[in-house]
């Protein structure tokens, strides 16, 4: 019987020995591999969505747009890689008659990292786990993946992987590209992120999981990146005039805290306003969807507790009042929802209240005044998003708060709620700590595959060693930066 440490170092070694060869293999043979994961998942979409249904709690209005998200986004990286585009190729030719020296010929693109280890997500059991974004990214950029599965959807996780197998070996792709490593320990994870041959790690979670392989990493003799997404209160600012005249608001409000019981990464945790007659109109309404609003069950029991603790505590903080509370369930696998209030100086004195409460709760914070609410705003750590509610006249004349939200944000969302991410080239989902690790780069959209490759360059190389992408004719027809110009046009080496 194999110990886990040396089932890891044989998972590794496969990993690496499918990276060396799955990354001399081109765009199009790789896409056509995620369009075969695509049509695997599509095929067999009524046993995975009712495996994700039952492990996850989750309704099937929604398990079932989580199949579509996650053949879409596998469909896309697909299309991006055959495209070629994406690599960034830059051409910067020679000139040997240069003087004083000769300028060399040097040609840049993206390469892969390596074996990349991903972390399956609980609250997407299909769209950021087995065969989500973090995987395609990865094996569109050409790195080979092993994926940890998150224990609260194991059977999803397994069927998911035979269906990646299956397109592996259709496809001729390299053995051991894919690997599923299902194992309940932390301490799997742990000598996953530790191994030599890991290159970089993708992870969505608690910020206490995400920062402990963070810290893992950094302790390696050679460390490594964890993008990791962990913790965000997506705080939401009201402004006077738009509190008065929109009418929706409340009701927003109310189904965004509430949807899929707030286990969301983009859940608003936070609601920002003046004090005035506007905002309490507002949250009389908005206690009343609170109140009427029935508890469901959680992604699991572990899930629901730790929702339980950080509500209590974080209504047991001082200033903290309940502004309204749906009825608690008997069964403790429920969450229900909460809306609580705090004055803008005892939010800003007490750092535990930005922390994120995973599940359906949002804390309001009441201003005094507008200096108030920019103070609250500096008081923010980094977030995923923010939300800025306001009329055209008042969004200038707020002009400096908005600015100091979108410093603490990766997307500004102006009149409409955080929930309900769209899957895009220009969407951006990531942001500045806690809400991420690394505020450069995006974990949904087709720019999340530049987190598994690496600019490298070629320096007087042969035309026979230069990749095609990189080649004189463009044989693969790419947009390219030749000579600090972008075109489809072959190069012409004058000597
Ligand atoms: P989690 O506890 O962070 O676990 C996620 C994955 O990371 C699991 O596979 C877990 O392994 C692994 N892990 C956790 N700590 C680790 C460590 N010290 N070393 C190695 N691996 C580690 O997240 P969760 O189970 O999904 O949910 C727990 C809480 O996370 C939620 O209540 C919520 O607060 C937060 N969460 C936030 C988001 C978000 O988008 N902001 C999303 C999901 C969860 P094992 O399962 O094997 O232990």
């Amino acid at each position: 019987m194999m110990t886990t440490q040396e089932h890891v170092d044989q998972v590794m070694l496969q990993a690496g020995q499918a990276f060396d060869q799955y990354r001399n293999i081109d765009g199009k043979r790789r896409a056509a591999f995620l369009q075969a994961i695509a049509d695997g998942i599509q095929a067999d979409a009524e046993i995975i969505a009712k495996l994700a249904q039952e492990e996850s709690n989750l309704p099937e209005a929604r398990i079932k747009g989580e199949v579509g998200r996650t053949t879409g986004q596998l469909r896309a990286f697909a299309e991006l890689i055959s495209a070629g585009h994406w690599v960034q190729a830059t051409i910067d030719t020679g000139d040997t008659s240069r003087k004083p020296l000769p300028k060399p010929d040097l040609r840049k693109m993206l390469v892969p990292v390596g074996p990349i280890v991903v972390f399956g997500a609980s609250n997407f059991p299909l769209a950021f786990s087995t065969a989500g974004g973090d995987t395609a990214s990865a094996l569109a950029a050409g790195c080979s993946v092993i994926v940890k599965s998150h224990p609260a959807h194991p059977r999803t996780s397994a069927k998911v992987a035979e269906v990646i197998k299956t397109a592996m070996t259709e496809t001729g792709m390299p053995p051991f590209v894919f690997q599923h490593v299902e194992d309940s320990s932390i301490e799997v994870g742990q000598q996953l992120v530790r191994h030599p041959l890991t290159k970089g790690v993708a992870f969505t979670g608690s910020r206490q999981g995400g920062m402990a392989l963070v810290e893992a990493a950094a302790r390696r003799p050679e460390p490594i990146p964890v993008f990791a997404e962990m913790s965000s209160v997506n705080p939401i600012v009201l402004l006077p005039e738009s509190m008065r005249t929109n009418k929706e608001l409340p009701k927003l409000l109310a189904a965004s805290v509430l949807q899929g019981v707030g286990q969301f990464c983009t859940n608003p945790g936070l609601i920002l306003a003046l004090r005035g007659e506007g905002l309490d109109r507002l949250l009389d309404e908005l206690a009343v969807e609170i109140r009427n609003s029935v508890p469901s069950k959680m992604l699991h029991r572990g899930i629901a507790r730790i929702y339980s603790t950080l509500k209590m505590i974080a209504l047991e903080q001082p200033g903290v009042s309940v502004l309204a509370a749906a009825a608690e369930a008997d069964d403790e696998a429920f969450g229900a929802a909460t809306v609580a209030i705090v004055s803008a100086s005892d939010f800003i004195s007490n750092a535990h209240l930005s922390e994120e409460v995973f599940g359906p709760f949002s804390l309001v914070v009441r201003c005094e005044n507008v200096k108030e609410l920019i103070e609250v705003v500096k008081a923010l750590p980094g977030q995923l998003t923010g939300s800025f509610f306001g009329t055209a006249d008042e969004i200038q004349a707020y002009d400096a708060l908005a600015r100091e939200l979108q410093k603490r944000c990766g997307r500004m969302i102006f009149n409409g709620v955080p929930t309900g991410v769209e899957v895009c080239k220009a969407m951006h989902h990531g942001g500045p700590f806690p809400a991420t690790t690394d505020a450069r780069f995006t974990s949904v959209g087709a720019d999340a595959i530049y987190r598994f490759a690496r600019p490298f360059s070629f320096q007087n190389a042969p035309e026979s060693w230069l990749p095609l992408e990189l080649q004189n004719e463009n044989p693969l027809q790419i947009l390219r930066c030749v000579d600090n110009e972008w075109t489809f046009s072959e190069v012409m080496v004058v000597n």
